[in-house]
């Protein structure tokens, strides 16, 4: 093995604000030898993919972003409350560029297989220009949201105009002025309907679910709030890090039917006026995702809203939301306003459902014909793992990933699996539940301590027990039971794509509990997995 050593240390894969950190940590700190690809042209991951109209985050910017970085953590990116697509990706450049990752990161290069040898504990590479490279570790930060979901509908390729999804925006296209039709109103589908209804000549919506949105109080961040966000921004960290989704609050610890009905109102409406989803859901009351009376009390009062704001009441009707309000929360500009829109039409997919796509646009089951010059899919993603399921991934004895998630995906931690040594995902299945940011920055720092743990201890070969794996799955499970976010189908718990195994793919117990459950396992010497020389481990971690 000395005589032959990998090429890399480490192996990154994705050039997303998880790629990114894990190179700076692994490089930078540990000194290791690293290059991270990215079937991107670009770095940024979701950030120079999704280049949509209205693309922007709906966290608010002062927490997403890097924390790490605290020369610049003090200046808020871009100019508003939110950060643009643009902004957030020139702030990733300028990332790249400030810690010189740049000349490690081989773009347009999309990795196909990987493969892992047992004697000497090494992972084999094979990107899909047919380059195949050697590394000791390799850490996939491939994004919980980065493999598209086109759904299957009837003559889709017969559309003669312009077919595209949010996840793929082509850089050149331009909807201002013409006939666009959209499909899907999730966070994507509404962020764009905002966008696309002041420029498009006509925008028709194709509805299948209507959805839960609350104002997002975008607006500048005005030069007093700099000023105080510069004085402040620490605190505000120190807060992240011990609160439940790391949003930059603290989260309500008070029951909704502990309150009065009229207080309860007050409280909402406090929340509907500072804008933000995460904030309406969370530090309004303590039990919205949880208690089905509470759950119903939010729920209408944003149906009170729908009704308030459209003006046509057959529209009202149609974006009226019911069920559970137990998806991602959802936050705009001005969602509900849009449909008050001449150039707006909306289609109610569950009365009237597409009956194909045809050369010209779409049919409905009404027989209308939509002709369009856009045709925008915002049908979302297979979250966690679709794209690793689109890879030939093959760890101890052969075994395929694939195969290894056969009855739904899981991991222990959100990080790692049996069988796959020395593979460590970055918001793999059954990652913590939060704002992304400082959940990436958690799993990529406690990743790279493991890896430093190893190469310090001369046990290089690391693998997660197969108890481990199924012990963390069931709690994820078990958790996820009291939440009603596994009650409705999403992308959340698989159930948004058709054939999918449902299980809620996150740990929804908490950052502040995960970073605590982080470690306790690391204080315990990694519990739960077993540091070794290669085919010398002291115990074998499979039965
Ligand atoms: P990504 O940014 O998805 O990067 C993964 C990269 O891996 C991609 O560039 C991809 O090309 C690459 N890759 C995948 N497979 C391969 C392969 N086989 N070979 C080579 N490269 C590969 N989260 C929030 O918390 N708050 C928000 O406000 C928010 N806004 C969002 C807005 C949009 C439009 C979307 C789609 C997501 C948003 N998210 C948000 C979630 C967002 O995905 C994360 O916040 C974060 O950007 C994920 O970073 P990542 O590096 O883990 O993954
Ligand atoms: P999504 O939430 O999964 O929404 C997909 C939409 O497509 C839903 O409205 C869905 O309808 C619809 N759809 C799917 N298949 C369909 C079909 N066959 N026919 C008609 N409609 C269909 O995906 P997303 O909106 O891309 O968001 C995914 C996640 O990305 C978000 O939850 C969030 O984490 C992140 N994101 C964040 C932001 C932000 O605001 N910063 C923006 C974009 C994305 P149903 O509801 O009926 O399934």
């Amino acid at each position: 093995m000395a005589d032959n050593p990998p090429e890399f240390d480490a192996i990154v894969i994705g050039a997303g604000m998880g790629g990114i950190y894990a190179l700076h940590k692994l490089r930078n700190e540990l000194g290791l030898r690293v290059r991270a690809f990215d079937r991107a042209g670009g770095i940024g991951g979701t950030w120079w993919w999704n280049r949509y109209p209205g693309a922007k985050s709906d966290s608010e910017g002062l927490v997403y972003r890097f924390s790490f970085d605290k020369e610049t953590l003090g200046e808020p990116i871009g100019n508003n409350r939110y950060i643009d697509q643009a902004d957030m990706q020139a702030y990733l450049e300028s990332v790249v560029d400030k810690f010189d990752l740049r000349k490690d990161i081989q773009l347009d290069t999309g990795i196909d297989g990987m493969s892992f040898d047992e004697a000497t504990a090494v992972w084999t590479v094979s990107t899909a220009e047919g380059e195949t490279l050697t590394a000791r570790y390799v850490v996939s930060a491939l994004g919980p949201l980065s493999m598209e979901y086109y759904p299957d509908i009837k003559g889709r390729d017969s559309f003669q105009g312009r077919m595209v999804h949010t996840a793929t925006w082509p850089a050149d296209l331009r909807i201002d002025g013409k006939r666009v039709g959209i499909v899907g109103t999730g966070s994507t589908g509404t962020q764009f309907i905002c966008a696309a209804s002041k420029t498009a000549g006509h925008l028709t919506v194709f509805q299948r679910t209507a959805q839960y949105c609350v104002p997002n109080g975008n607006r500048p961040i005005s030069a007093e709030e700099r000023a105080e966000y510069r004085a402040n921004h620490q605190k505000i960290w120190d807060g992240v890090w011990i609160s439940y989704v790391g949003a930059g609050f603290q989260e309500s610890q008070v029951p909704a039917m502990s309150v009065s009905a009229e207080e309860r109102r007050r409280i909402f409406q406090k929340a509907w006026d500072k804008g933000n989803a995460f904030r309406f859901m969370l530090e309004t009351f303590s039990d919205i995702a949880r208690d089905p009376a509470a759950n119903e009390a939010a729920a209408e009062f944003i149906r009170s809203k729908v009704r308030e704001i459209v003006k046509d009441p057959e529209t009202a009707r149609k974006l009226m939301p019911t069920g559970y309000y137990a998806r991602r929360p959802i936050s705009n500009e001005d969602y509900y306003e849009s449909f008050n829109r001449d150039n707006v039409a909306l289609v109610s997919l569950k009365e009237n459902p597409i009956r194909e796509i045809t050369p010209n646009g779409v049919v409905t089951e009404d027989g209308a014909e939509h002709d369009l010059d856009v045709l925008v899919f915002a049908t979302g993603f297979d979250a966690f793992d679709g794209t690793y399921k689109k890879m030939e991934i093959r760890g101890r004895g052969g075994v395929a990933l694939r195969d290894h998630w056969k009855d739904g995906a899981g991991s222990y931690l959100g990080i790692a699996c049996n069988r796959f040594p020395n593979m460590f995902m970055v918001f793999g299945p059954g990652t913590v539940f939060s704002n992304l940011p400082p959940g990436i920055e958690t799993q990529v720092d406690w990743i790279t301590s493991l890896i430093k743990t190893a190469i310090d201890g001369d046990k290089p070969c690391i693998e997660a027990t197969e108890d481990a794996e199924r012990t963390w799955t069931s709690t994820c499970d078990e958790i996820a039971e009291h939440s009603l976010f596994s009650k409705v189908d999403s992308f959340i718990n698989g159930g948004n794509i058709p054939g999918k195994k449902k299980r809620l793919l996150f740990y929804v117990a908490g950052l502040a509990a995960y970073r605590q459950k982080l470690g306790e396992v690391a204080g315990a010497g990694y519990d739960g997995f077993v540091l070794g020389a290669p085919m010398q481990r002291e115990e074998q971690p499979t039965a």
